[in-house]
């Protein structure tokens, strides 16, 4: 398994998944667990199952970026919780996924390391920031893959790109060794062809860790018995009627709707006043978390430091910072630090704190009623490459639907829905309340029955 997903690699270069392939360290891998399982020896739980990570996630001695220049050529010192899990079950981690520069971005063009191509049109881009990650799995370059989701990394790429895409609950899966960008929103999350993949690998990672204390210590339930039942179901008229939706998408989600219930499942609409904040309050708390996050990056403790000598030390954190960071980065660091600065705070961060408490609120209202929240996973399909890259406004906007989830903490995961005439695929986003993953995932399996949907 690990040849042939080694030479889908190599036939496939021009898409640019991949920043390192782990090639001869996956074979050994593959030959020692071969000898084991003839030899009759136990094996774990993700024997055969061959996995790439996002560039933002640690492991032992690889290097890891961020895709950024800023930490070109460093080296893991240790391995991420959810990496460590994957190994002690026996899974085999083929190489890292490019992605956009510190996860920042909806299209992967941010890479220092050159844009992602979607697989099924060159000319479009597969979204980000996980695009590399999402590309891997729908071109066969791995079975499953690891993204990370702060506004919608996982979701949105999976639906470009014709795959499911799952950010479990904030907590739910440790984020040590994960790099932050905006750490009361980030979560590592799995892509995958079907459910029971995602579900299988969620099993083995989800779960408290010492070393992370935001990591909850809910227990691990059993994720991968999938219940089948007629299910509650809500949908939110604001993001169904929102004028930023493509046409032909919305009417797609209504006939859909009407499939539920004739399918059993009752469908009904709920009032998200809301919507046209859920932007505005994401970027102002990612950009403030980010701008604090980022200022480990100076030159002297990690990474890229300019060669330029004699600086004063504010000039040389000044040279190495803007050597090492590209344009998106910057432009976050600088929002983030005017929102947190001492006469915007009020006006700014702590208002929308005020958006997020309602949001949370709301949503968790909604989801006291309904065994899940179906809507959108993004307003159109995926963008001409270079379509979006100079509006960063128009690109921002394009997060309606994910950042939601994110803001409330909640489990959410996109699955293929249908192709749209313009021949690429969309999805359809399903929330459910906090640690619900076993229902969400559930609801999804439904969903991909109903549809008798093929990952592309
Ligand atoms: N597109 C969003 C952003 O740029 C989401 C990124 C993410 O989830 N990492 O912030």
């Amino acid at each position: 398994m690990v040849r042939y997903y080694l030479y889908q690699i190599e036939q496939t270069k021009h898409l640019n998944a991949f920043l390192e392939v782990f090639e001869e360290e996956a074979l050994l891998k593959a030959h020692a667990l071969d000898t084991r399982i003839k030899n009759g020896e136990p094996v774990g739980a993700l024997a055969g199952i061959v996995i790439g990570i996002k560039d933002v996630i640690c492991y032992k001695g690889h290097k890891v970026s961020a895709a950024s220049r800023i930490l070109e050529g460093f080296t893991s010192l240790y391995s991420a919780t959810a990496v460590e899990r994957l190994l002690a079950e026996d899974a085999i981690i083929i190489g890292n996924l490019n992605c956009d520069e510190f996860a920042m971005g909806s299209t992967n063009e941010n890479s220092a390391y050159g844009p992602v191509l979607n697989a099924l049109d060159n000319t479009r881009v597969p979204g980000g920031s996980s695009g590399g990650s999402a590309v891997a799995v729908q071109a066969d370059l791995c079975m499953v893959s690891l993204g990370s989701d702060t506004g919608g990394s996982v979701r949105q790429p999976a639906d470009f790109c014709g795959i499911v895409g799952l950010k479990p609950t904030y907590g739910r899966i440790s984020r040590y060794g994960l790099i932050a960008y905006a750490s009361s929103f980030d979560q590592i999350g799995i892509f995958g062809r079907n459910i029971a993949d995602v579900a299988r690998v969620l099993q083995v990672i989800a779960g408290p860790d010492g070393y992370d204390s935001t990591a909850s210590k809910e227990e691990v339930p059993d994720y991968q018995t999938l219940h089948n039942k007629s299910w509650k179901i809500a949908y939110l008229k604001d993001a169904l009627f929102h004028p930023g939706l493509d046409e032909e998408m919305k009417k797609g989600y209504i006939s859909f709707f009407e499939e539920l219930e004739s399918a059993g499942d009752s469908v009904t609409a709920a009032d998200f006043a809301y919507l046209d904040y859920v932007v505005p309050a994401y970027y102002v708390l990612t950009t403030a978390e980010a701008s604090s996050n980022l200022s480990r990056f100076d030159g002297v403790k990690y990474g890229h430091r300019t060669s330029l000598k004699n600086l004063e030390l504010a000039d040389f954190y000044k040279k190495s910072r803007s050597e090492g960071f590209g344009k998106e980065v910057k432009r976050r660091i600088l929002l983030g630090t005017f929102v947190l600065s001492a006469g915007y705070y009020d006006a700014y961060f702590t208002k929308a704190q005020q958006v997020r408490r309602l949001v949370v609120d709301k949503l968790s209202e909604i989801l006291s009623q309904y065994d899940a929240i179906i809507m959108p996973t993004v307003p159109s399909t995926a963008f001409k490459i270079g379509e979006k890259a100079d509006d960063p406004i128009a690109m921002y906007l394009a997060d309606i639907y994910t950042v939601l989830a994110n803001l409330a903490g909640v489990p959410a995961i996109s699955v293929p829905l249908q192709r749209h005439s313009n021949g690429m695929p969309y999805g359809v986003q399903i929330i459910t309340k906090q640690f619900s993953e076993a229902n969400l995932l559930s609801i999804a399996e439904h969903v991909m029955q109903l549809r008798r949907v093929t990952p592309v």
